[in-house]
């Protein structure tokens, strides 16, 4: 998964159904196509030209798949790199209901059905009490972003102040060594497990209290949690240590505005969703091309916090949801249009490496003594 150029990994997560469309959908063997034949509802003077045959090609195709089988395929992976220094993404896109949240988070209260974000941490901390030479410090933030705004979940502050207020919006900037990253954002050192576990549920907690207070839908805003590490050697003459993020996305609902059929507030959020959305597909396509040499990074909060992240020097994997009911195929036909568009998007994993200067020191003074010993025989 590492060496060399590869392609952003994309695969489909199909919400499991009493009334799935079995006339629309068809799953083919190899567990990576789906092949879908649907006739848009007929609209007055519209010209029947429309497609009605579509077949996609992904990395892999899960229907009836439980969450540890998911986490076991898809991310297992992609975190046990971020320990070896390489940056991961995860993100979930897709219509409103088709599996998302209970796809990244799942359900806290069912140890069966956490989603790829506890199961994550878990394997993380096993592996980090694994790594007998190294010592790892983890460390995780959580940002929400609604209507173009930018939140911290793990601040201290009641979200409803800060909007209030305005206190130290939030903003993100470009480091020339470390790359983008979100001013004023917290940062909360996790110690194991448990703790980390516990940045997740308060996370969660705060975002569930916001939506209340401020009377927002959760489904419309961006969720990214990410998980810093830092990999220190146990010897200190070794000045080499590893820097890697793992990012977990949990975008908004992917549904167009058109069928929203919605009016003031409503409209508002739906507007800065199609348009974050739109940019998020804009700057897909702009990547997946690569004679283009201006990407719109810039143009959205959303694109701009994910800029190394989509494209760049990370691990990225899609998992795009989709229902299988016939109300639902113009929007699950659109989801996997956008997820074959990702596909084409390159990633060049790298190895995140820095040098302690501190210990450089004691490692170039370790180095000398050892030359001038060879040099005495
Ligand atoms: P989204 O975040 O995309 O809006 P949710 O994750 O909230 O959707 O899922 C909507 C509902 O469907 C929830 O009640 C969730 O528990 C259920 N659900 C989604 N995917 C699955 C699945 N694979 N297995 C069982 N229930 C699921
Ligand atoms: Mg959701």
């Amino acid at each position: 998964m590492n060496t060399g150029g590869s392609k952003v990994k994309v695969w489909v997560r199909i919400r499991p159904s009493s009334n799935f469309a079995r006339d629309a959908i068809e799953l083919q063997n190899d567990s990576k196509t789906i092949n879908i034949h649907h006739k848009r509802p007929d609209k007055k003077c519209v010209v029947n030209n429309q497609k009605l045959d579509w077949s996609f090609q992904l990395d892999g195709v899960m229907h009836d798949i439980s969450q540890e089988e998911v986490h076991n395929r898809i991310a297992a992976d992609i975190a046990h790199s971020a320990l070896n220094g390489y940056n991961g993404t995860l993100m979930c896109y897709g219509q409103t209901g088709a599996g998302k949240t209970y796809t990244m988070t799942g359900a806290t209260e069912n140890y069966k059905d956490r989603g790829i974000i506890p199961r994550a941490i878990t394997q993380l901390f096993r592996e980090i009490d694994e790594m007998l030479g190294n010592v790892v410090s983890v460390r995780i933030s959580y940002l929400e972003i609604y209507n173009e705004t930018m939140f911290d979940l793990l601040s201290t502050l009641p979200e409803s102040m800060a909007v209030m207020d305005q206190v130290t919006p939030l903003t993100v900037h470009e480091d020339p060594e470390y790359g983008v990253y979100v001013k004023g954002l917290s940062c909360h050192l996790a110690q194991n497990e448990e703790e980390a576990l516990n940045l997740l549920f308060e996370g969660e907690t705060n975002r569930a209290i916001a939506a209340h207070t401020l009377n927002k839908m959760s489904s419309r805003s961006h969720c990214i949690f990410t998980v810093y590490m830092e990999t220190h050697s146990r010897l200190q003459s070794n000045a080499k240590y590893l820097l890697s993020k793992l990012n977990f996305v949990d975008l908004a609902g992917s549904e167009r505005l058109k069928k929203t059929n919605s009016a003031g507030k409503t409209l508002t959020e739906a507007m800065y969703i199609n348009k974050s959305l739109s940019f998020l597909e804009q700057t897909v396509i702009a990547l997946a091309d690569r004679h283009r040499d201006h990407v719109p990074f810039r143009h959205s909060k959303l694109t701009h916090c994910l800029k190394n992240s989509i494209g760049g020097n990370s691990n990225t994997l899609l998992i795009a949801n989709v229902r299988a009911e016939m109300q639902h195929m113009e929007e699950t036909v659109s989801t996997l249009r956008f997820a074959t568009r990702m596909m084409c998007v390159e990633v060049k994993p790298a190895v995140n490496q820095k040098f302690d200067p501190n210990r450089l020191v004691l490692q170039l003074q370790a180095e000398i003594n050892e030359l001038r010993n060879e040099l005495a025989m």
